[in-house]
């Protein structure tokens, strides 16, 4: 047993660090933070490109509207954000972000460089960021308007987690599956996804394509052929809806489910276990669907706050939503509703 010891406030730096290890748990995390960074900054174009399954690079560029050479000094610290000013605008955010917590989480646990271009600024600038603050002042170059993060070496001062993250490929599939799902939701935006050094692209989107165009390009025509579509808004429910689910002919041995809550890539495993089950009644035994929904409620219905990863949510009336979903799949299984077929075009 350790001998009693005084208490003391812990030092910010390890704090911080603790903290980002909750929003930041591999990769994959820091990516969907930074995708969503691009997207909040309007970018129609965004590549991704990755080394070693992110752990030794990850680099996001866009072209949004960049950030302000005078905001460089406060984006990696933490709780700093141009998205929230009162607890009270929590009830009506529509950015992804709000937390001021992803950048300056990242920066503690590897090395971040930001090279950034606004409308209003002449030229663009580049810093290196060390635990939340700026390694020297921001040197001015010669870039597009947007911005472009690069993370390196990730968790080189978190041995345990890096030892943990030993699986390269892993990791890639993971960051393939967050581009993706991203890519698929915003049809607006163009996304790619490469390795570092090499030519193939492993997510390739335009911008101005549609949500199916994304499903048969990343998910295959197989899948995008055989989709069956509903769009509905429910007044009582203050709900509108899109999903595009696989109908009876098409199954595979897992399944994926891609669920959107007011535009976030979120995971509700009681929707998606009734989902699941619903076609389980249809599907040979072990087979599942593809399904794709897109849930937009009233901002004051949702909480986003629930945790860092904001990747769960919790929404008002979900038992009557989740019941409206399962009925409108079950009507499209079944072909009681007006179902498109998305066949290619030769
Ligand atoms: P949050 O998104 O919650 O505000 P972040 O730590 O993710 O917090 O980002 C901090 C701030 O940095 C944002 O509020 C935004 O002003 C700025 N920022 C980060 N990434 C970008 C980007 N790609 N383009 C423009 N601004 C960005
Ligand atoms: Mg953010």
């Amino acid at each position: 047993m350790a001998n009693r010891r005084p208490v003391k406030k812990l030092d910010t730096t390890i704090v911080n660090r603790i903290a980002a290890g909750e929003v930041v748990k591999r990769p994959a995390n820091a990516l969907k933070e930074m995708l969503e960074n691009s997207l909040d900054a309007e970018a129609s174009l965004i590549q991704v490109v990755v080394k070693d399954g992110g752990m030794k690079l990850l680099q996001i560029q866009d072209n949004g509207f960049g950030i302000a050479k005078d905001d460089l000094s406060v984006v990696c610290e933490r709780f700093t954000t141009s998205k929230l000013e009162t607890f009270d605008d929590l009830k009506s955010i529509c950015t992804y972000g709000f937390r001021g917590e992803a950048l300056s989480s990242i920066s503690h646990i590897a090395h971040v460089t930001i090279v950034t271009k606004t409308d209003d600024e002449r030229c663009g600038y580049k810093v290196s960021y060390a635990d939340g603050k700026m390694k020297g002042i921001p040197v001015p170059c010669g870039v597009n308007r947007g911005t472009q993060i690069t993370v390196e070496n990730m968790f080189y001062n978190v041995p345990t987690r890096h030892r943990m993250l030993k699986n390269f490929n892993e990791e890639f599939s993971r960051i393939r599956d967050v581009v993706a799902r991203y890519a698929i939701h915003n049809a607006n935006v163009g996304f790619s996804l490469k390795k570092y050094g090499r030519d193939d692209v492993h997510v390739k989107t335009l911008a101005n394509s549609t949500c199916v165009d994304n499903i048969r390009s990343i998910y295959g025509n197989v899948i995008a052929r055989d989709l069956m579509e509903a769009k509905e808004t429910d007044e009582t429910l203050q709900l509108k809806f899109h999903i595009l689910s696989t109908s009876l002919d098409y199954h595979a041995p897992q399944l994926t489910f891609l669920l959107f809550i007011n535009h976030r890539l979120v995971d509700a495993e009681g929707l998606r276990k009734e989902l699941d089950l619903l076609y389980g009644l249809y599907l040979p035994v072990g087979t599942h669907p593809f399904i794709y929904i897109s849930l937009e409620m009233a901002p004051e219905n949702v909480d986003v706050n629930v945790h860092p990863t904001k990747h769960s949510v919790f929404y008002l009336h979900e038992e009557a939503i989740n019941k409206k979903i399962r009925l409108t799949i079950q009507q499209l299984i079944l072909g009681k509703q007006g179902t498109r077929n998305f066949s290619v075009q030769v």
